[in-house]
């Protein structure tokens, strides 16, 4: 009996169902050449479930997610429905589904490679080398606390965000971040605003005292304001970064982009266990959809964390990254990462060609 794996596929809207399908097919490769079999189930999230079900998130799609090892998505939203009200917004399935799956540990690997580099308009020495991973709390913090609007005494509107953390979400965070940290350079940074906050006061207790448990791994603390700077200033000084939702929010934006085009961008969001969901960081495009233009490798590259994170399968997932980069330092390019309009690779062709280096 061959290794049985379930995905679930979620596509979405706008480019997800092109780019999805190319990460598809690396993956059924990668069974046939590891010998492991994958079951493909797909689901509707976003505008498309909105169309289709009613609801950005339906009943049968969250089961089919649960019933899997892993999630692969594509992305969600358009102009057809950002009229619509909160309920009935892609984005909010976006939000359930993280919420229903548990997914508290949201990975943004940034990594500069040479290829990447030609490619990019920042100072080479500023960015070259750049390889870092920020892990930001996904299900917790001020997206989660209360929100009230109020008229205060003298008849202005009020409004309130509650930021709000227990020691446990605090834990596991930290402990996600410095297995990671422990299977690279061994360096951990987390992040907060401990001088203002009490939330982070506590985050930073929290951080100290799992530590203990790992003694290889060296901890430092940064104010958000500084690790926002440093980031521009000297981004190859981080390697793990761990911080709250917000906090992650920004930072992991802004890390990200230190690495060039978001097409390239990939991330996993996980829960206790191996389980995740794993989904490119760029939205649907809605205005190059359906032109099948839409750089692939995101999705690629998320589709490799998934073979790593969720089903263990690291060869696996080594050789699908390298093949990206191969690719890469061949020379080929799809239009968002700096090809000449005539020489810009479309969505498949870009996927045969990982398929091929594979
Ligand atoms: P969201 O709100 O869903 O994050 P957004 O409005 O921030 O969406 P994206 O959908 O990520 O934005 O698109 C931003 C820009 O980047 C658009 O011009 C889009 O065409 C481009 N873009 C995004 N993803 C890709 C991709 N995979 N390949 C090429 N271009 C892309
Ligand atoms: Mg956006």
């Amino acid at each position: 009996m061959t290794k049985q794996y379930n995905i679930a596929c979620l596509p979405g809207d706008g480019i997800g169902p092109e780019i999805v399908a190319e990460a598809v097919k690396v993956l059924e490769l990668v069974a046939e050449q590891t010998g492991v079999t994958f079951n493909f189930s797909y689901g509707r999230i976003g505008g498309i479930a909105i169309d289709e079900d009613g609801t950005p998130l339906p009943d049968e799609t969250l089961r089919i997610a649960k019933a899997a090892d892993a999630v692969l998505l594509g992305a969600v939203g358009g102009p057809k429905w950002d009229q619509n009200p909160g309920h009935l917004r892609p984005e909010t399935g976006l939000l359930g589904i993280r919420k229903g799956l548990g997914l508290f540990a949201n990975l943004r690997p940034a990594t500069m490679t040479d290829s990447l580099l030609e490619a990019s308009t920042l100072k080479p020495e500023v960015v070259a080398g750049v390889d870092l991973i920020v892990v930001r709390e996904l299900t917790g913090g001020i997206y989660f606390g209360q929100k009230k609007r109020f008229t205060d005494e003298n008849g202005r509107d009020t409004a309130v965000d509650e930021l709000i953390y227990n020691e446990d979400e605090i834990e596991r965070i930290i402990r996600v971040s410095f297995e990671i940290a422990r299977k690279r350079s061994k360096k951990l940074c987390s992040v907060d605003k401990a001088n203002v906050l009490e939330s982070s006061r506590l985050w930073r207790k929290v951080a100290e005292r799992v530590a203990a448990d790992y003694p290889d791994v060296e901890l430092t603390h940064q104010l958000v304001d500084s690790c926002a700077m440093q980031l521009v200033r000297a981004p190859k000084q981080f390697d793990v970064i761990v911080t709250e939702n917000m906090f992650g929010d920004i930072l992991s934006d802004q890390a990200a982009m230190l690495t060039g085009s978001i097409g390239m961008l990939a991330s996993a969001s996980l829960a206790e266990g191996s389980f995740g969901l794993f989904e490119p960081v760029h939205g649907s495009a809605p205005d190059i959809a359906g032109k099948g233009i839409a750089n692939p490798l995101a999705t690629i590259l998320s589709a490799a964390m998934l073979l790593r994170l969720s089903l263990g399968l690291d060869d696996a997932a080594d050789k699908v990254e390298k093949s990206v980069w191969a690719v890469l330092d061949a020379g080929h390019r799809t239009g968002d990462i700096g090809a000449d309009k005539s020489k810009a690779l479309g969505t498949i062709a870009m996927g045969e060609l990982v398929r091929e280096e594979l």
